[in-house]
Parts: C-alpha cells; sequence; structure tokens
C-alpha cells in the first residue's frame, strides 16, 4: 500500500525517481581559461604578481577593508592573522566549539591554546553570551567563524572584545560576500580570513586572504606570508633595512597569479551568485516554516545580504527528536537528495589531534554543539542554492515529507 506519504525507505514512491542533481562546482567559464592562458605566457605566476595585487584589492574593497593579502590557503590566513596580532605561546584563543578544525588548528599553530566555546542554538555561531565567561588572564583573541549560512553577532563579540582589550579574527571561510549591518564581513575584526578551496563559495582549488584596515597588521602580515618581503618590494630587493622586523620569524605562503585570475573572474558574478543564493534560501525556508519539525538555521541578524557555504538543516524539534538523524539521512536520500552531516564538534572529529593539555573546554561544554552538530543537523551544500525553483522546491517537498512521516520510521529497521 503506497501512497504519496509513504516513505520511499518503506516502501512508498520516491519524490525524485533519479537522485537531485547538484548543480556543478566550481564553475568553469572559457574567459576565465582565456585569460589564465594570457598570465601563463606573461611569465608573470607569483611573487606579487599583477594579478593576485588586483585581485586582493579588488576583494578588500568588496568586503569595506582597506587591505587584502592574498595567501596559499584559508588556515595559513588565519595563523598569520594571530601571529600578526601577537598571539603565542601560552595564550588563549577563543573558537567556537563547531566549526571547521582549521580554525582551532591556526591557534595551535602559533602555539597558542584554542578554546571551545559553545554556539547559539539557531545561528549555530559562536554564542556572545559563552564568550565573556570563558575569558582569563591568558586570553588574546576570539575567532567567531560565520557558519554555513549564518553569521555571528558581530556587534555583541566586538563590545566584549573592546571590553577586555582583545584581538578578534573573523574566520568568513563560509561567508564570501556576507554583510553585517551594511558592511562586508571581514571588515568588522582587527583581520578578517577567508578561504578559496575547491568547495567554498570563491574557489580555486587553493587560496585564502586576509583582509584589514589596520596598515601595521596588513604590513606584518604581507612579510609573513611572503618570506619577510614587505608589500610592493620586489623579489631580490632586500637589504637589512627594509627586512622583517628582528625575530618576526616569516613563512612563503603564498598563493600564484593563476589561482587570483579565477577568483577575480568569480569575484565579478559574486553578488548575483549571493542574492540567487538569498532568494533559494528564503523560499526553502517559506516551504518549511509550517512544517512541524524542522528547521533552517536563523540567518545573521544584522545581514543583508549574507553569503552561503551551505544550509544547516536541524531536526531538534521533540516531534522528531527520537528519530536517528542517520535515519532521517537514509530515508531523504531514498526520496532522491543526498546530504551530508556538519563537522561536529571540532574537539570530536576524527582528524583532530591536539592533545589535551593543548587545548581548553570552557566550563559547561557545549551541549549545542554536541547535541546539534553530532545528532540533529544535515547540511545542504551551497551548489544547490543555485539551482533554479524547481530544484528548490523538490528540495523542500522531500525534506517536508520526510519530516511530516518521521515517526514511520521508527517501526523501520533503517540503521
Ligand atoms: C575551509 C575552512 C577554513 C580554511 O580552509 P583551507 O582549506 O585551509 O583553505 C577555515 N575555517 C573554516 C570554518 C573553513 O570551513
Amino acid at each position: 500500500m503506497s501512497d504519496s506519504n509513504t516513505l520511499a525507505i518503506t516502501g512508498g514512491t520516491p519524490i525524485s525517481n533519479e537522485p537531485l542533481k547538484c548543480p556543478h562546482w566550481p564553475p568553469t567559464v572559457q574567459a576565465t581559461a582565456d585569460r589564465l592562458a594570457e598570465v601563463y605566457m606573461s611569465r608573470q605566476w607569483s611573487f606579487n604578481s599583477p594579478s593576485e595585487l588586483e585581485f586582493a584589492q579588488a576583494f578588500a574593497d568588496y568586503h569595506g577593508a582597506k587591505h587584502g593579502i592574498f595567501m596559499a590557503n584559508g588556515t595559513v590566513t588565519l595563523q598569520c592573522a594571530l601571529k600578526a596580532c601577537g598571539v603565542g605561546p601560552g595564550d588563549e584563543v577563543i573558537v567556537p566549539a563547531l566549526t571547521w578544525m582549521a580554525t582551532a588548528l591556526a591557534a595551535h599553530y602559533v602555539g597558542a591554546i584554542p578554546v571551545f566555546v559553545d554556539v547559539e542554538l539557531d545561528t549555530l555561531c559562536l554564542d556572545p553570551k559563552l564568550v565573556e565567561q570563558a575569558i582569563t588572564e591568558k586570553t588574546k583573541a576570539i575567532i567567531p567563524v560565520h557558519l554555513y549560512g549564518s553569521t555571528a553577532d558581530l556587534e555583541a563579540i566586538n563590545a566584549i572584545a573592546k571590553k577586555h582589550d582583545l584581538r578578534v579574527i573573523e574566520d568568513c571561510a563560509h561567508m564570501h560576500g556576507g554583510t553585517w549591518n551594511g558592511r562586508g564581513v571581514g571588515s568588522w575584526g582587527d583581520v578578517g580570513s577567508f578561504s578559496f578551496q575547491q568547495s567554498k563559495t570563491m574557489a580555486s582549488g587553493e587560496g585564502g586572504i586576509c583582509i584589514t584596515n589596520d596598515d601595521d597588521l596588513a604590513e606584518t602580515i604581507h612579510r609573513l606570508k611572503h618570506i619577510g618581503y614587505a608589500a610592493g618590494m620586489a623579489q631580490g630587493e632586500a637589504s637589512t633595512d627594509t627586512g622583517p622586523p628582528m625575530g618576526l620569524t616569516c613563512y612563503n605562503f603564498r598563493a600564484t597569479a593563476f589561482q587570483a585570475v579565477i577568483l577575480h573572474d568569480q569575484l565579478k558574478e559574486l553578488k548575483s551568485l549571493i542574492e540567487r543564493y538569498e532568494v533559494n534560501a528564503v523560499r526553502l525556508q517559506k516551504r518549511l516554516a509550517d512544517v512541524p519539525g524542522i528547521r533552517i538555521q536563523t540567518r545573521g541578524r544584522l545581514s543583508d545580504p549574507q553569503g552561503y557555504y551551505g544550509l544547516i538543516i536541524l531536526f531538534d524539534h521533540e516531534s522528531v527528536a527520537s528519530v536517528p538523524v542517520k535515519t532521517l539521512l537514509k530515508a531523504i536520500a531514498a526520496e532522491g537528495l543526498n546530504l551530508g552531516g556538519t563537522y561536529g564538534p571540532v574537539a570530536e572529529h576524527a582528524l583532530f589531534s591536539i592533545k589535551p593539555q593543548n587545548y581548553r573546554i570552557a566550563e559547561g561544554g557545549y551541549p549545542v554543539a554536541k547535541k546539534i552538530g553530532t545528532d540533529r543537523a544535515l547540511t545542504l551544500p551551497h551548489p544547490y542554492l543555485g539551482g533554479d525553483d524547481q530544484l528548490i522546491d523538490t528540495i523542500g517537498d522531500i525534506l517536508a515529507k520526510v519530516t511530516q512521516n518521521a515517526n514511520t520510521l521508527l517501526e523501520c529497521p533503517v540503521s
């Protein structure tokens, strides 16, 4: 007996017979391929080449920051931001308990202690109310992460930082083009850090950028990234007067002109891409608003527009709370939509290997990150948000159907 309410996983008809196609990511454009060929022939491939400098400035401008320092990835950007802010061995850095590991690893790389603080139940971003009580004499910096489809409360976090004389480094790896209260993310903290890794909303395989309004921080980050050279210095032109200050150990964290060319073209499309994502996120939100049992993470309170690395879909309402999220995942897949989980708490990630004496969990632990991040959440990756109305409506129909019939999964032998 199969009707439209019988879930496919229990023998009903799936909403989509074929697995829904996620729009291709990253995008490929012939005009960009042509420009890549030009840069190749120009032999200006690295060392602060014109393509890199032009892209870095355009990206900084877009987000309302004065300087942009283009780098190898979005982990070394965090590492350099911390180091430029004077964070080092023995210092503590407050990070959200729910994020990609890079946020905490960057603190570890500079010898500091990452301190895991829980996230808000609605936005799933760092909870400002818990930040203040996690501060100790050793605290030097806070790294809020604008996670998936939301923005951390920059006003509240900046106010706490000001009161306690702490640095703020925004991890914007998920929030390209996002704004807070009318200004670009990344320009609210001392430094904003972005990643351009393959899966991000701007993608060049690998890459990252620091943006800042602070001339001194920009200067130091430039040197850190480019083995000690200051911004604008040509290769081979270092002298003892123009080198880095004694004790500032610098790195090779350079990216290349090829990545900059890809990203500069993507930047020109960013506004319209994010607008499309916004429209679809709102459309999906509306479709699910009257479905008890399911919710989407709450968008940034003062973000308009915001960026998207995806949307976290939550099943934490009591009506579905007894159905394991793995079962929901399988039921959703059987209807035609393949979703993944979230990162889960950093300190419990399979790849996490920082020794217990080298990190700290703030008092009270991280019940929200643990419960939500591990048990009650799935992630819709951002390329889906680039789809047409029909794709979004089908996703909505699948999520609604599974949620509304979740109770029938309790008898189903899915493990
Ligand atoms: C992707 C990501 C980073 C940096 O990643 P890289 O792979 O090193 O570019 C940092 N923080 C968050 C939250 C991320 O998702």
